[in-house]
Parts: structure tokens; C-alpha cells; sequence
């Protein structure tokens, strides 16, 4: 191959083109009626009852943050296998980050870890656990639910690796009419996306936020745009119906952000949306085929369960020698990835006291990782050239 294969890529059509020159012809470049046409549809397809759209997946888990009651000193459970922003907007808010191990089966925030974890604290101790659906693999977001409840815990679930995930709860993994799709609102208060174009929906830079709580989904809404509310059953300033208001009357009740959507991002993220359930199918029949090739190789890679709907965003291989494959592999011009450096031993959160040795799974797991291409438009024939490649470069 002459050119270069990325471990992930947008898809753009002609379609998505399309959708975007229309509104940049009409009326309305923000603020308009295609935020919340792509909300709806947003929410319809995860199964959810209100999704609320903001600028990216960053500041949707910066508002869930503020929405959940994150403030100075609240202290919150993340994973150390995930992109940063999933521990940094607990920062945002002045809490305080505390990682638990991942399970080496899944590469996912080990449920035992964050229980003992919680059982070495008084109650009331910890608010709120981050579970992360790395990779696509959904996290089994029941038992999660039911540590929680135990806990009084509230569960925000970063969902923008597992669009279309789904999983069965192992409790009653006979019955197909429990399962539960990523984000769905059942379990998990909340639950935020990524619309970046790595993303399985690509809008530029974008991000949704789903949840079946009305009082979070009436906070965010505020939350995302200054603060600020006009609407008049929210006034505290006037009874809704007081001939004294005058049309302009808005309250900034709160300090808020500027997180909005632009509208010919929510055109391009709900032609996006049209087309996921076969870009999904194509990126689990990537999966199956990379699955195949290294069947009975000294390649390890995580293959889920018949319960589980991975949605993959990631195709997660592990190898001893990491670094000489992603050396080789950029010769070849194949641009596989890390995902992730350990947030724990990133540089800001040592100065908390994180240090290498705090989690082995995770740092195990991280010191043999590498993301191999995986994005709808990779061909047949770019797929075969990165097997060979990688089996060459093992056998070697
Ligand atoms: C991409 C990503 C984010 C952040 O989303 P942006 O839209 O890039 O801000 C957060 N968490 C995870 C796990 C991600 O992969």
C-alpha cells in the first residue's frame, strides 16, 4: 500500500454534504430547529427519552459533572483505560479523581476493584463512579446500577466508544427482551457521546448527553447555554402568565457555559445518523475478520460474549513487543494507536499521587495494547494487508 491507513476516519457522503449546504442556505446556523430534530432522532435510536446536544463529548461530561452535584472535594470513580476527559471533568468542577483497576478480560472498570474500593471507605465517602465502555465493549452497566444503589451512588456512563452497544445482563441473559443498549436511560443517570470524526458518528466536533431524568435533562438544557432560561414555568422573578413580563425577560439563574451545537453540525450528525446501523455492521464484520486472522496466534485479543453487542470503536490487539509492531506497522504505513497511556500515570494527576504500580492490570495491559485500523470504509483488501502485517512482524 503507497498510502497511509489511520486506525480510524470519518465517512462523509454525499448525502452528509448535502444536509450541511442546506442549512448554511438557510435561516439558522445555531440555535435553530435542527438541534433539537437531531436530539429526538438521537434519543430514538439509543433508546432513550431526552438527549440534550452540546459542543463535544468533553463538555457533555464537564455539564453531567455540574448537573450530578460535582463540586470542591466530591470524589468520583473513574478508570485508568480512557481518554482523559473522562477523569478531567470531575476536576472541572473541583472534585476529586480516584481510578480503580480494569478487569484484564475486558480492558473495563473492574467491578470488584470500585466495590473493595468502597468498602474501604465510610458511606457517603465517594459520589459518583465513571464507568467508560472502552473500545465499544459495553460495561455491565446492571451490576454497576445495583454497587450504586448499594452505595447511593449516582452512575455516569461514558458511552462514546459503544453507540448501538448493547449488552444482556448476566442475570437473565435467557431473556433477548432485557437487553439494554448503551446510554438507554435505565441504568446509568446519565450517559454522554462523541461526535468527533474517530467517532462513530462524525459532526466535526460534537456531543450528546442521554439520560431519562427530566430534572437532569431541564439542568442541562440550562447548563449548555449560559445558564440562562426563558422559559416561563423556570422563572422565579414572575408567575407564568404575569402580564408584567415582557418578552425579553430571561433569568441567568446559574453560571452556565456557551456548549451549543451548531445547527449544521446537527445536520451532519443526523445524516450521520441515518447510515449507523450499517456502519456499525461493518465495523463488527471488521472485527469478526481480525478475530479470525489471529485465532490461535500469539496476538491476544478480546473477543465478548454472545450476550454482549460490542460496538467497536477500537479493535484492541495485545502483543509482547508493542513497540517494535508499531514501528514496523508505520513503515507499512499502517498508523495503528495506544489507547490508552494510563490517565493515572499521566503527568497532572501524579502530582495527586498516582504512580506507576497503582493498577497492573491497567498497566499491564497498557504496555502490550495497540489499536489496529477499524472504521467502515477500510477495504477488504487494506484489512488482509494489516493481518499479513502484523502476523509477519509476530512470526518474525
Ligand atoms: C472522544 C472521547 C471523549 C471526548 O470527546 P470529545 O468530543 O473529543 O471531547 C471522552 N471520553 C472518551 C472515552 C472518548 O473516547
Amino acid at each position: 500500500m503507497n498510502h497511509s491507513i489511520p486506525y480510524g476516519r470519518q465517512h462523509i457522503t454525499d448525502d452528509d454534504i448535502i444536509a450541511v449546504t442546506e442549512v448554511l442556505r438557510g435561516p439558522f446556523l445555531t440555535q435553530g430547529p435542527h438541534i433539537a430534530a437531531f436530539e429526538t432522532a438521537f434519543a430514538n435510536y439509543i433508546g432513550a427519552q431526552y438527549a440534550v446536544a452540546v459542543a463535544n463529548g468533553t463538555a457533555a461530561l464537564h455539564l453531567c459533572c455540574m448537573a450530578l452535584g460535582v463540586t470542591q472535594g466530591t470524589r468520583v470513580i473513574t478508570t485508568p483505560i480512557t481518554f482523559s476527559a473522562s477523569a478531567n471533568c470531575i476536576r472541572y468542577c473541583g472534585g476529586e479523581v480516584f481510578f480503580a483497576d480494569v478487569d484484564p478480560a475486558t480492558a473495563l472498570l473492574d467491578i470488584n476493584a470500585v466495590r473493595l474500593l468502597l468498602e474501604q471507605h465510610p458511606k457517603g465517602y465517594f459520589s459518583g463512579i465513571i464507568p467508560v465502555d472502552f473500545a465499544g465493549y459495553p460495561v455491565d452497566m446492571a451490576a454497576f446500577r445495583q454497587l450504586a444503589d448499594e452505595y447511593g451512588l449516582w452512575l455516569l456512563e461514558d458511552s462514546c466508544h459503544s453507540p448501538g452497544g448493547s449488552f444482556i445482563p448476566s442475570d437473565d441473559a435467557q431473556s433477548p427482551a432485557s437487553e439494554h443498549r448503551c446510554g438507554d436511560g435505565s441504568l446509568a443517570d446519565l450517559a454522554i457521546f462523541s461526535f468527533h470524526p474517530v467517532k462513530h458518528i462524525a459532526a466535526g466536533e460534537g456531543g450528546m448527553i442521554t439520560t431519562n431524568n427530566e430534572a437532569l435533562y431541564k439542568h442541562l438544557l440550562r447548563l449548555r447555554t449560559h445558564g440562562i432560561t426563558g422559559r416561563p414555568d423556570d422563572l422565579t422573578e414572575f408567575q407564568p402568565g404575569d402580564p408584567e413580563r415582557g418578552g425579553w425577560y430571561m433569568e441567568l439563574q446559574e453560571l452556565g457555559y456557551n456548549y451549543r451545537l451548531t445547527d449544521f453540525q446537527a445536520a451532519l450528525g443526523m445524516s450521520q445518523l441515518s447510515r449507523v446501523d450499517s456502519m456499525l455492521d461493518r465495523r463488527r464484520a471488521i472485527a469478526r475478520r481480525y478475530d479470525e486472522a489471529f485465532r490461535g496466534t500469539s496476538v491476544t485479543t478480546i473477543v465478548p460474549p454472545a450476550s454482549v453487542g460490542h460496538a467497536y470503536h477500537l479493535y484492541v490487539i495485545q502483543v509482547d513487543d508493542r513497540k517494535g509492531l508499531y514501528d514496523f506497522l508505520r513503515t507499512c504505513h499502517i498508523m495503528a494507536q495506544v489507547h490508552y497511556i494510563p490517565v493515572h500515570l499521566m503527568p497532572y494527576y501524579r502530582q495527586f499521587g498516582w504512580k506507576p504500580g497503582d493498577f497492573p492490570n491497567s498497566e499491564r495491559y497498557y504496555a502490550r495494547c495497540l489499536s489496529l485500523p477499524m472504521f467502515p470504509t477500510l477495504t477488504d483488501d487494506e484489512q488482509q494487508y494489516v493481518i499479513d502485517n502484523v502476523l509477519a512482524f509476530v512470526k518474525s
